[in-house]
């Protein structure tokens, strides 16, 4: 009894850390949700639900977990980025996703663009091209408890044949046209968000809708992504 009790006495602070700290987080995410999100037009209440609920924090390296909330594009390593909040609500958003939907994802990067759509649709597919990123990514989603996300390292370019057709796309790294086997693996009536645009040029938040007789290309906005590698290099 009086180790149990030495021990909780030990044991108790280190839990009242752990719960005031993710107070602090979930101010941030509030904070992040009006003033970034809403404030700049987000309406879809989806797309805000998730964004208060995913634990962006636990998508950054410890070092920049103290800007996860922040108004801007964080380092993941790799040379890589996770997506600026504003940015991936707005991608959400632009898919008028419903919960039955089954979405690709090239470009895994973290992973939190995948959690923003596991929260809102049933089956998530996400392809990242560098194996350390998804190995990463696939251990934080499963920590965090995603099981309606798969993570798979590999090429995006030639998307996932093994559970075409795909709802929606979303393409979270910049290519200079959309790769084929990503508008076949499409349904019709789907649609693909993509940043297009050359490397260090201006890129084009694109929407894409696949109707009857082809294609519906909407630009929403300017926007800067790291540029699409692999297969779609060799083509240039
Ligand atoms: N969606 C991510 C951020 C993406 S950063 C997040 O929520 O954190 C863009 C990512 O696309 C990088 O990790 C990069 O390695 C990846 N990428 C680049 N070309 C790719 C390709 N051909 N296939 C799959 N992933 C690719």
């Amino acid at each position: 009894m009086y180790k149990k009790v030495i021990l909780f006495i030990f044991i108790l602070p280190v839990i009242l850390c752990f719960v005031s700290k993710e107070n602090g987080y979930e101010k941030q995410r509030k904070d992040m949700v009006e003033h970034q999100i809403k404030a700049r037009g987000v309406k879809d209440e989806r797309v805000i639900g998730a964004m208060l609920k995913v634990p962006r924090h636990h998508f950054v390296p410890l070092d920049q977990r103290k800007n996860a909330y922040s108004d801007s594009p964080l380092p993941i390593g790799e040379g890589q980025t996770i997506s600026q909040p504003y940015i991936v609500a707005l991608m959400t958003e632009l898919l008028k996703l419903k919960s039955s939907d089954k979405v690709l994802e090239v470009g895994t990067g973290s992973g939190y663009q995948a959690a923003i759509l596991a929260e809102i649709v049933d089956e998530v597919y996400t392809i990242e091209i560098i194996p350390t990123l998804a190995k990463r990514a696939d251990s934080t989603l499963k920590t965090l408890g995603y099981e309606n996300i798969k993570v798979k390292s590999g090429d995006g370019y030639l998307g996932w044949e093994e559970y075409t057709p795909f709802d929606a796309i979303i393409i979270t790294c910049a290519p200079p046209y959309i790769p084929k086997p990503l508008i076949d693996q499409l349904k019709q009536g789907g649609k693909i968000v993509v940043p297009l645009g050359e490397e260090w040029k201006a890129q084009i938040l694109t929407l894409i809708e696949k109707v009857k007789g082809g294609l519906k290309i909407t630009p929403i906005e300017y926007v800067r992504f790291v540029p699409m590698k692999g297969k779609i290099e060799e083509e240039k």
